[in-house]
């Protein structure tokens, strides 16, 4: 196998070990979830036009909604920017409050972060946001180290600008040279 084919392979290990330590440990939390995430009290949510519109229910135009977005009428708890809109501080339309789950769960109009969120691979590692109170460090990186097998270690680096984004990389354990027997004196 060349060594981007077994790259490929690993990110495709340590994907799929991602995404079974969301199914397993973390979505059967999202119902009982002290602060959940699409309260939008901590993270931020990157959505499309087509989202904005889906989402609020709007029936005007996209520059008759940036126009009234730019001189302040709202919705406040979203800001354009670079072609994109941000939304902060409100619940995110598509949450049911009392029901503690995503109305649109599965579907195409659901933004890709929400499913990456809180545990992701990305560019060959994978990402942990410690934001969720369901992730357990611990418990993850187990998993991901049974994934990858023997000849990886996984090593932990926390980003610098924001420590609760945790990196967890796959490298290639350094195996000792057989030790040699001291000539006898
Ligand atoms: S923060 Fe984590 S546990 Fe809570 S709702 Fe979001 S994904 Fe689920
Ligand atoms: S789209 Fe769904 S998962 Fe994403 S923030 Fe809204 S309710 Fe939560």
């Amino acid at each position: 196998m060349s060594n981007r084919d077994s790259r490929r392979s690993l990110a495709s290990e340590l994907a799929a070990a991602a995404d079974a330590y969301q199914v397993a440990d973390v979505i059967p939390h999202c119902s009982v979830c002290a602060r959940p995430c699409c309260c939008l009290d901590a993270l931020v949510l990157e959505l499309e036009w087509k989202q904005i519109k889906t989402f609020w229910k709007l029936g005007e135009s996209r520059n008759a909604f940036d126009k009234r977005l730019a001189t302040g009428g709202g919705p406040e708890e979203i800001r354009a920017g670079n072609g994109l809109y941000y939304v902060h501080s409100k619940p995110c339309p598509a949450y049911d409050l009392s029901g503690h789950a995503c109305t649109i769960y599965g579907q195409d109009i659901k933004p890709a972060g929400c499913s990456d969120f809180p545990v992701y691979e990305d560019m060959g590692s994978v990402t942990a946001d410690l934001r969720c109170e369901a992730v357990n460090l611990d418990a993850l990186v187990a998993r991901l180290a049974r994934a990858v097998g023997p000849e990886f270690r996984i090593v932990q680096s926390a980003d610098a600008e924001f420590p609760f984004l945790v990196t967890l990389a796959a490298k290639k354990t350094v195996k000792k040279a057989p030790g040699r027997r001291p000539p006898r004196a």
